[in-house]
């Protein structure tokens, strides 16, 4: 990751809005939901792109999380003002945006919360922009069904709703649409290997909120194969992969948002599969949590009230947004793609590897955190700017490449590609 002196940030952002235009310059006003680990990045780095963020709101639950990120950010050239919401109310957050007046909405709340904001950005004619699908609370299911619904709806509003903007989902579909684009006439095998070589130094956190984490990663594993999901039980599927900047490190095969986009919209493509990096100690005390019971999402009476077992251990568990002093080493998250260019077999990997202790030092946030909010900057950029803005519902995959990729270099997150890399069997 480059250092970002603030004399370095102003001259990036002159060459930026220099090389794009009058396009380029356009400024807006982004209205924040959620002000945790991920939402911090975004606006710490919408406040480094005051070119494009001429003002920001953050509106969360707590407010005095948003009125300590203005107290600390406050003074630059991105206005930035807070407000209290309670982004599952539709009613409260219409009358936010119809007060705040915002170009977009970058929903960094939880998945939750998707359907509610995305009909009050309906109800307001504003763009929405997200990074997790919807989630009901009260199943641990995630699918894009219930939010692609709503196309026709944000096509007649004249809308764009940009689905999944986070590293993954949201970059991995960027480095897919690349590789469309500028390496391959056709891909047909995918795989996305995401590795957290990160050591906090306790036995066991989530570097996001620990309450979508566990749910994620105690569900069932699938990957999408000849046109159809195939099941395994969560965590049965385990490779060993040499990571670029991390070594040597054990990853799972789980499911995951984008193979459910990308299997639509990659034409050609048979295979897509999702691996993370698990280390054993958070294994073991997974393991140990489910056996227990506190994993589970279904209420319980405990001393006269009904409480959730997950969000009991949310609460007892490390905030991610406090990991950033602790943690050390990077992460590298990328896509191994194969397929076929002028009648040839071709292979391609494109990655990132962020390291946790330069993002602490330029965000004061983790590189989980960080891969995150960026690319919800980057993608909340290219809405108000207007190069990713068409009418609907869509995942990143769906637009041109080539300006967020452009962007991933500029704001933090460069990429490096490889053209023989090594195959997960
Ligand atoms: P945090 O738990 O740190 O932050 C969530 C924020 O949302 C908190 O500020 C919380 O308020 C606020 N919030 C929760 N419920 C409401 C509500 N009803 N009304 C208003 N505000 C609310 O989560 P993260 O920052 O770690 O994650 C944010 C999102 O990013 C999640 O959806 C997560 O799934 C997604 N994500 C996506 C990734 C990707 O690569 N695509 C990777 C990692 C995360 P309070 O402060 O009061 O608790």
């Amino acid at each position: 990751m480059p250092e970002f002196s603030s004399h370095k940030i102003e001259l990036i952002i002159e060459c930026f809005t220099a090389k794009n235009g009058a396009e380029g310059k356009k400024m807006g006003k982004a209205l924040i939901i959620g002000c945790g680990g991920v939402a911090s990045v975004t606006i710490h780095k919408c406040c480094q792109n005051s070119e494009v963020f001429s003002e920001i709101c953050i509106a969360s639950r707590t407010i005095e999380k948003c009125d300590a990120l203005k107290e600390k950010l406050g003074g630059g050239k991105t206005k930035i003002t807070t407000a209290k919401v309670d982004a599952d109310n539709t009613g409260e957050l219409i009358n936010l945006i119809n007060s705040v007046r915002p170009d977009a909405v970058v929903h960094l709340a939880l998945p939750y919360q998707d359907l509610a904001i995305m009909e009050a950005c309906l109800a307001t004619r504003t763009h929405y922009i997200d990074t997790a699908n919807y989630e009901p609370r009260d199943e641990a299911k995630f699918e894009y069904k219930l939010q692609w619904a709503y196309r026709e709806k944000f096509k007649a509003a004249g809308i764009t709703a940009l689905l999944g903007c986070g590293f993954d989902p949201g970059v991995t579909g960027v480095f897919s649409a690349h590789a469309l684009k500028h390496q391959f006439d056709e891909i047909n095998f995918i795989d996305i290997l995401d590795c957290n070589g990160g050591d906090h130094g306790y036995p066991f956190a989530t570097n996001f909120n620990p309450e979508i984490n566990i749910r994620e990663v105690t569900a069932k594993g699938s990957y999408w194969e000849n046109g159809g999901w195939v099941e395994t039980e969560p965590m049965e599927i385990k490779r060993r992969y040499d990571f670029d900047g991390v070594g040597e490190k054990d990853m799972y095969l789980l499911h995951h948002e984008e193979l459910e986009s990308l299997a639509k919209n990659i034409p050609g493509i048979k295979r897509i599969r999702f691996f993370m990096t698990f280390g054993q100690s958070y294994l073991t005390h997974l393991k140990c949590l489910q056996n227990v019971g506190m994993t589970s999402i279904t209420p319980i009476d405990f001393e006269g009230r009904q409480i959730i077992p997950i969000q009991f251990l949310k609460a007892v568990l490390p905030d991610p947004a406090s990991l950033g002093p602790r943690t050390v080493g990077k992460t590298n998250i990328g896509c191994i793609f194969r397929g076929v260019k002028d009648g040839r077999e071709k292979k391609y990997y494109v990655y990132n590897v962020c390291d946790h202790q330069d993002c602490y030092r330029e965000v004061g946030s983790q590189a989980i955190s960080y891969t995150t909010g960026v690319p919800a900057m980057i993608g909340a950029m290219l809405v108000i700017n207007g190069k990713w803005r068409k009418p609907g519902v869509y995942n990143v995959e769906e637009f041109d490449p080539d300006p967020f990729m452009e962007a991933l270099n500029i704001w933090g997150l460069p990429w490096t590609e490889c053209f023989d890399p090594a195959l997960v069997e």
